[in-house]
């Protein structure tokens, strides 16, 4: 089945600005790792990005999110690239990998510097971990604030925090509704230039998202606790704030969430039993967009997406179920 794809406007996209009262076009983003095959929550997120844009005519962007050049590789993101197009996930565009980007996510850290919002942390990882309480469902820690006034200067190369502010953000996400959180009590400064100098995924995704005009960002709900530290940067940066869709997390049976180990549910296994639509059919039936477990295209889902239909609890799904 031919898929209908929407005229590209990101190309030409003046970051979204609307004065004339339309809706601005709406902008995605698939943002994978290529550390691995896709499993089926990656697909599932990845899916529920492009119907919500695509439903609408928008535009999606792909990036790969290969700041971690230990575990990702050129040939994983080629495979990526074959998954989504045989799921007939297109994308319109794709942007450079975070790996190449460093200078302008050091631009962008010279910006913070500029405004006097950074300092050197020498702070080892026991010694975080040891006087706090974990944050949220990210795992990190509410760092106290130890080197904002440190005297002695230890012979190591520091990693760079953020100064916060305390005040509440408010993240309006189209799914699970208001979250709130204040920087300064719920997270304290926090790292945006690890001590090896690599930029950290809090920094180079708001500068990707923020500089190829995204406009709505989808992902799992591990990663909401991030939305106030991305909106606090956006701005500081000057972009504006994307809306946000935190989609749920897909669970084996015994509710251990799906990674990239369990490879009886990666792509390269589902490939060989299902067709994209058979796939994409029984994860829209799992999260409540369909009825009924049939057979549908990407491009015939969107036709009939909406943001009210999905539920937010975790789903659970398992292997067998799957391949019938
Ligand atoms: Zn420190």
């Amino acid at each position: 089945m031919p898929i209908l794809l929407a005229i590209s406007p990101v190309l030409g996209y003046n970051g979204g600005k609307g004065c004339d009262g339309m809706e601005k076009t709406p902008v995605g983003r698939f943002a994978p790792t290529p550390s691995g095959r896709m499993h089926l929550g990656n697909v599932f997120a990845g899916l529920i990005a492009w119907l919500s844009v695509k439903s609408r005519g928008g535009a999606m962007v792909l990036r790969m999110e290969d700041l971690d050049t230990q575990r990702t590789s050129d040939e994983f993101a080629q495979i990526l690239r074959e998954d989504l197009t045989w799921l007939e996930l297109r994308w319109d565009i794709e942007t450079a990998p975070q790996s190449q980007r460093s200078a302008v996510y050091d631009q962008y850290f010279q910006i913070l510097q500029e405004k006097n919002l950074l300092y050197p942390c020498y702070c080892t990882r026991s010694q975080l971990h040891s006087v706090n309480a974990p944050h949220l469902s990210d795992g990190t820690y509410v760092y106290p604030g130890t080197c904002r006034n440190r005297k002695d200067i230890p012979d190591r190369a520091p990693a760079w925090r953020v100064m916060v502010p305390d005040r509440n953000w408010t993240v309006f996400d189209l799914l699970q509704g208001e979250y709130r959180e204040n920087l300064a009590t719920d997270c304290g400064d926090f790292v945006v230039r690890r001590a090896d100098g690599v930029h950290v995924y809090q920094l180079a995704v708001t500068v990707d998202d923020g500089e190829a005009g995204v406009t709505e960002v989808v992902r799992g709900v591990d990663l909401l606790s991030s939305a106030p530290r991305q909106m606090y940067l956006q701005e500081l940066f000057g972009f504006a704030h994307p809306a946000y869709g935190h989609v749920p997390l897909l669970l084996a049976p015994d509710g251990r969430r799906l990674s990239k180990r369990d490879k009886d549910l990666d792509l390269g296994q589902l490939r060989k039993y299902l067709t994209p639509q058979q796939l994409l059919g029984s994860l829209a039936h799992s999260c409540g967009l369909l009825d009924r477990c049939e057979s549908i295209s990407a491009a015939e889902l969107a036709a009939e997406f909406s943001w009210e239909k999905l539920k937010k609890e975790d789903i659970y799904l398992n292997a067998d179920q799957l391949l019938g």
